[in-house]
This record gives structure tokens, C-alpha cells and sequence, in this order.
């Protein structure tokens, strides 16, 4: 995989295989330490929390090293082919922990358990327990089973699952941006992918259940959230008799207000403007991001909605593939080049000053040179901010693994690939280059990576911007700062409140 402009923290390769390390809960103690990393997309870091929940619940502590624990669990990522290496190398070092400590359970969950299921425990002997992302509640019966001497699997998927009700603990972060699930698995049959067949069917959570917990971030100091969802334009929650929202949910009834008169009652369906309304509503001062945007689901009306409310950041995070009408509909994308275009124009003519991110797939099966400057063609069309960009990996049981022959020699998806890097590099750094001048709102994260006499933060674009430190200013704040200067990635500046 390329990750080139790591921008959208959706996909953070700065923290692939991070250890979440969490207090433990008090009077609950059964004096055995879990050590659990994370691989792949934010949906994954978000789960482990989910399993370090439950896990601490029951009576676990975390521990940041693996020799010392008495679980070792790794949440997994299956979207391409080196993911899944990595993952095996990952586990060659835990198998000499366990070579010292023989009463220690290995565990692997997320996409690739739920993938390889069962064979898992054949193929890599270390291993006691798999369990798929639908199945984490049944993790202290599972290492129970393990504790009786057997291996235990459980990847069984589900239709209703989205952990609503448990709260996610979050202490590995800097206390200022969250991420929100909003809801689980994908219904979209791309035809590249092996989402659909490791996390199941699509699902959405109680848009109760979800400002609560924004609202509550918020009250926590939080200052940015970002919803998050495989597609999150096909968000959809209804039920006749909604649960009266907790006492803390003054949100809540403020944003039951505002959205019925946009015709999101919530008596019925709340669809995803709706949601972006009420979450919205959460505090002027919670900034809303949301990503994965799909082209064929986005609505005018969530455009409209964003271009509404201040604290919905502008930007999208749209996910081309191809710029190819024949190859979009190979991987069966349900758009084709001129929908993608209608939907980047509605972006711009609805909110000039949104940025617009996207993902690219070099050489998918059968692809011409002719077809990849259609996808080069889009690209300078759209003039992304940035992209995330791949060259195809063909995923065992996918459609396209069944269909069509995986026939572009790795030389020319890499060249490919080659060729929209160094273009995207060009855009994005043009895109910066259009802020140097402006004054931009920035929330400032913390102190830069370089020095700690700068601090980082973002614009509502999404671009991190640097400037200096200001005592009068703490992480958490929002700030005005003038862009002087850019590199390809990063905005340099100086505050001008
Ligand atoms: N749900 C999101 C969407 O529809 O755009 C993206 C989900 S996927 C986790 C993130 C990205 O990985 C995709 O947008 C695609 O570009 C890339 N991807 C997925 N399967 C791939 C494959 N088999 N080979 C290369 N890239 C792949
Ligand atoms: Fe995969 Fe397509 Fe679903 Fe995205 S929308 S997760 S690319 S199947």
C-alpha cells in the first residue's frame, strides 16, 4: 500500500499497530493484563476501544507491553494483501512471548479473523481465539473457553450489532478529536473490496445513542468528531417509538427541535443530513467531520446541510477509484464518470471553499493506459487536496477475484501509481499554496511534531496548519492564523487574534 498524503487521519499510518492502554476500572481487578494493537482504518481503533471496554469491564487491566501480558490481542485489517502480511509478521514476534510465557491467549480480531475464520487457527498454530468484528461482546467467554484448554472462534456476523450502548474509553488520544461510529458493515458490493464479506451488513446506530456520546466528548473537553461509516450517506435510523433521550441529552431535545422543521422527524426516519443536524447541535464549538462519503449516496441536501452550520467542517472525503466510466462499472462503483463529476459540481457550486479528498486504485483488472488518464483526467479536474492512492490487490472471494483475471503486471500499476503520486503532490501543494494570505480558523491539537515551540492544529478544510506557540492559547482552542508559507502537506503561519 501507498499511503502518500496522510492528511485524513481516517487512515493514520502514524499509528498503525499502536497499543491502547486504558485506567483500569475500579473494584473491578481479576489481575491478568490484556495487550491489544490495531491495524487498518479508524473503524478498527475505534472497535479496539469497543473490546478494551468490555474487556475492563471485566476485570482486565491494559499493559503497553506484549511480554508482559497474559492476553495478547491484535485487530486486524484485510484490505489488501500486505495488510494481512503484516499482520502475519506481527504475529511471528508474539509467538516468542509465548514461547515464554506458554499460559499466555493470542488473539486475532477484526476483518481477517472474520475472513479466514476458523483456517486461522490452522495456519498459524499460536493462535487461540478468532473473533470477528460483530462478536467482541462474547470476548470473557471465549478467552474462558481458552482457559479450559480450548481454542475458541467466534465470527459469527449480525445484523443489529453496533455496540450502541458501550462506551468507548478513549486515553489514547489527545483529548481533542474523537471518532464516532455511526454505523457498521457495507451493503455495497464493489466488486475490489472484502468489506462486505468481513463486516457484514450494513447497519445503523440509534442517532440517540451517538449525540450522546458526542455530547459527552464535548462535555469532556473534546472539540472534534468525526463520524465514521464504510458510507456514511446511506446512514438511515427509524424507529416508531425512539428512547427518551438520558438526562444529559440536552443536545438532544435542542436538535429534535431543529431538525424536525428539515424534515427529519424523528418519530420516523432519520437519514444522514438529519444526523449532521443534530450532532451539529451538540455545541457550536464541536466540530463535525464525517468520512466515508460515497458518490452515488451523497445528497444535495447533506451539501446544503453542511454549508448551514459553521462547526460542519468543508470537507469530503469522496472516493473516486477510477476516472473511468467501463472500469467504475468492473468494479461495480454504481456511478459512472459523469455522476462523480455532477456530484464534485454540486460540491462547488453549493460550497466554494470545500477541499475534497479521494481514494485511487491503479491498475484494476483489464485497465488500458487510455482508461488511466481518464482517472489522471478526473484528477486534474477535481484538483483534490489530497488522495490516498493504491495499486490494485486482488482479495481472495471478492467479486473480482471470481470474475476477472487480476492481469496488470505489477510494473505498470506501480508506474500508474507512479504517475498520480507525483501528480497529487503538484495539486495538493497548488491548494495550499491558494490559502497562503487567508486567515484560517485553526483548533489547535497540540504542539507540532518538530518543536515544541510550534503548535499543530487544523483548518476546517482539514489542512494542519503550524505557527507558534501563544501561552495566551491552550490545545483545545480555536485560533486565527494567516498561512505564510507551504510545504505539500502543511500549512505554516502565524496568529493574528
Ligand atoms: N468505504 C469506503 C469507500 O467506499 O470508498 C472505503 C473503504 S476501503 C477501507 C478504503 C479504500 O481502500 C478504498 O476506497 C479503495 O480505494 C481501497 N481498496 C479497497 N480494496 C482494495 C483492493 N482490493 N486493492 C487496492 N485498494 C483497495
Ligand atoms: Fe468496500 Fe465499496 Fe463498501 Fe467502500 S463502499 S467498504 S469500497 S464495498
Amino acid at each position: 500500500m501507498m499511503d502518500l498524503i496522510s492528511q485524513d487521519k481516517t487512515h493514520d499510518e502514524s499509528r498503525q499497530g499502536e497499543a491502547l492502554l486504558l485506567d483500569p476500572v475500579a473494584g473491578k481487578n481479576n489481575g491478568r493484563k490484556l495487550y491489544i494493537e490495531s491495524y487498518g482504518c479508524a473503524m478498527n481503533f475505534s472497535d479496539s476501544e469497543i473490546v478494551a471496554s468490555i474487556l475492563s469491564e471485566s476485570g482486565f487491566e491494559t499493559t503497553g507491553d506484549f511480554n508482559n501480558a497474559d492476553v495478547i490481542f491484535i485487530n486486524t485489517c484485510s484490505i489488501r494483501e500486505n495488510a494481512e502480511t503484516r499482520v502475519r509478521n506481527r504475529l511471528k514476534e508474539f509467538k516468542v512471548a509465548k514461547g515464554k510465557n506458554p499460559g499466555m491467549v493470542v488473539g486475532v480480531l477484526g476483518c481477517m479473523a472474520e475472513r479466514l475464520k476458523s483456517k486461522f487457527l490452522e495456519e498459524e498454530k499460536l493462535v487461540d481465539v478468532v473473533v470477528g468484528p460483530d462478536a467482541y461482546r462474547d470476548l470473557p467467554n471465549l478467552i474462558e473457553q481458552v482457559d479450559s484448554g480450548q481454542k475458541a472462534v467466534n465470527v459469527l456476523l449480525s445484523r443489529e450489532e453496533t455496540y450502541a450502548d458501550i462506551s468507548p474509553v478513549r486515553l489514547n488520544t489527545n483529548g481533542i478529536n474523537a471518532f464516532v461510529s455511526i454505523m457498521r458493515g457495507c451493503d455495497n458490493m464493489c466488486s475490489f473490496c472484502v468489506v462486505p464479506f468481513t463486516r457484514g451488513r450494513e447497519r445503523s446506530r440509534d442517532p440517540f445513542s451517538i449525540v450522546n456520546e458526542c455530547q459527552d466528548l464535548f462535555d469532556k473537553g473534546y472539540r472534534e468528531v468525526t463520524l465514521l461509516g464504510q458510507n456514511v450517506d446511506s446512514y438511515k435510523w427509524s424507529q416508531s417509538a425512539p428512547p427518551k433521550p438520558s438526562p444529559e441529552g440536552r443536545a438532544l431535545e435542542e436538535a429534535d427541535q431543529k431538525v424536525s422543521p428539515t424534515g427529519g422527524d424523528l418519530e420516523g426516519a432519520v437519514n444522514f443530513a438529519n444526523l449532521l443536524e443534530m450532532v451539529a447541535a451538540v455545541h457550536p464549538d464541536l466540530r463535525v467531520r464525517f468520512s466515508t462519503s460515497h458518490p452515488k449516496d451523497i445528497t444535495d441536501e447533506v451539501l446544503y446541510t453542511m454549508a448551514k452550520h459553521d462547526n460542519i467542517c468543508k470537507y469530503i472525503h469522496l472516493p473516486v477509484q477510477s476516472g473511468n466510466s467501463r472500469i467504475l462499472e468492473l468494479m461495480n462503483r454504481t456511478y459512472d464518470r459523469e455522476w462523480y463529476i455532477n456530484r464534485v459540481d454540486a460540491i462547488r457550486r453549493i460550497m466554494p471553499e470545500c477541499a475534497i479528498s479521494t481514494d485511487v486504485i491503479t491498475g484494476f483488472c483489464t485497465e488500458t493506459d487510455e482508461e488511466h488518464k481518464e482517472t489522471v483526467s478526473m484528477m486534474e479536474y477535481v484538483q483534490y487536496d489530497f488522495a490516498y492512492m493504491f495499486m490494485y490487490s486482488e482479495r481472495p472471494g471478492t467479486l473480482a477475484a471470481k470474475r476477472y483475471a487480476d492481469d496488470i503486471p505489477e510494473e505498470v500499476k506501480a508506474a500508474r501509481l507512479t504517475e498520480i503520486v507525483a501528480l497529487q503532490q503538484r495539486m495538493s501543494l497548488g491548494r495550499l499554496q491558494q490559502q497562503i494570505g487567508k486567515v484560517q480558523k485553526v483548533l489547535i491539537e497540540g504542539f507540532s511534531k518538530k518543536s515544541k515551540n510550534d503548535y499543530a492544529g487544523r483548518t476546517d478544510q482539514n489542512a494542519m496548519m503550524v505557527f507558534p506557540v501563544d501561552e495566551r492559547f491552550k490545545p483545545g482552542m480555536y485560533v486565527n492564523v494567516i498561512a505564510e508559507q507551504c510545504t505539500t502537506a502543511t500549512l505554516m503561519g502565524s496568529i493574528v487574534d
